[in-house]
């Protein structure tokens, strides 16, 4: 590389289905160099290998790195956490809990040893409450420790808007606040196509349809693979994360965030629209919900002070934490 300019460096924990491919999709976007970390050093190192060898064909120049060893993250700018155990045909994501806990606080811990200043991307399950524990097991501002769901939740509902309509995905665009899956709260009133609110293209019934169906996307695929979870679009969303951290886009994406009064609520995670520039999560933006959005946001939030309760009896947290 020639000397002077610094290329980002993305470091993903997790080499698993969802870390090899957001390796794969930060490479094709050129974001920067990547070391990929893996408990199994041999599957590191074997699918950063391959990806870097994508490069003449695809025309990047991101060199990758395969690893066990958290002292090859060194000055890291961003650090994805993917590491832990998916779903499996009838668990739910919260069933991910007790074992996740660990492997995240570790490699929150692991990571900031090597690179104080990063931004934290979560992505293992149950995201929420992953994500509430690596902002108090790593005593950084907000601004800095986002989780990865709503990208996901929303592209999920646009995806299947857009095939009921027979529209461009990239025009449909919807607002999807509080938790992942299951625990979503579509806002359907800010959700377009074409720049047209769906309440005029498509009938009350059949956009509760394609809610339910994105409410249960995961799951779907999980009952499809059997033996595992979605991988290529929530790698696609981790990307599209990195990207807007690292290429000064300040895009308003979904994302998981630590509140500190937004919507009501303060010391819990939950998904709301926020602005992601190079300084992290700038802005959160509030929007004013309806009774029943409002009824199902509080929903949600009690279940992540249970799951918080939770991490504290597991010993992850303080007690007093949530
Ligand atoms: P996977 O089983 O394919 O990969 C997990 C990887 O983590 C494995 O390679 C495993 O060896 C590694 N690992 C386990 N413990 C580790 C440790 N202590 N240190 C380093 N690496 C370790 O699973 P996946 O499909 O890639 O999913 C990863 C996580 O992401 C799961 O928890 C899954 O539920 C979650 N997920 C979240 C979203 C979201 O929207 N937030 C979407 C998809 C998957």
């Amino acid at each position: 590389m020639v000397e002077g300019r610094k290329r980002a460096k993305i470091s993903i924990v997790g080499a698993g289905n969802v870390g090899s491919t957001a390796a794969m999709r930060i490479a094709q976007r050129n974001l920067g160099d990547i070391v990929l970390l893996d408990i199994v050093p041999g599957v590191a190192k074997g699918k950063a290998l391959d990806i870097l060898q994508m490069a003449p064909v695809e025309g990047f120049e991101s060199d990758l790195v395969g690893t066990s060893d958290y002292a090859d993250t060194e000055g890291s700018d961003v650090v994805v956490i993917c590491a832990g155990v998916a779903r499996r045909p009838g668990m739910s994501r919260d069933d991910l809990l007790a074992v996740n806990a660990g492997v995240v606080k570790c490699a929150v811990e692991s990571a900031l040893k090597w690179s104080p200043e990063a931004f934290l991307v979560v992505v293992t399950n149950p995201v929420d409450a992953m994500t509430y524990l690596a902002k108090v097991v790593s005593g950084l501002p907000r601004e800095r420790v986002m989780g990865m769901a709503g990208v996901l939740d929303s592209a999920r509902l646009r995806a299947f808007i857009a095939q009921e309509l027979d529209f461009s995905p990239a025009d449909v665009h919807t607002m999807v606040l509080g938790g992942h899956g299951d625990h979503m709260v579509p806002i359907i009133r800010y959700t377009t196509a074409g720049g047209i609110p769906v309440r005029y293209l498509l009938p009350e019934e059949t956009l509760q349809r394609l809610v339910d169906r994105a409410r249960a996307g995961g799951g779907e695929i999980v009952s499809l693979l059997q033996t595992g979870s979605a991988f290529y679009a929530p790698a696609a969303a981790v990307a599209r994360m990195v990207d807007s951290l690292l290429g000064n886009r300040r895009r308003i994406i979904n994302v998981s965030a630590y509140l500190e009064g937004e919507y009501g609520y303060r010391d819990v995670c939950a998904g709301v629209p926020g602005m992601v520039g190079p300084t992290g999560l700038e802005k959160i933006v509030e929007l004013d919900l309806e009774p029943p959005e409002q009824e199902a946001f509080a929903r949600f939030i009690q279940r992540q002070r249970a799951l918080v309760k939770e991490l504290a009896a597991g010993g992850f947290i303080a007690p007093e934490s949530g």
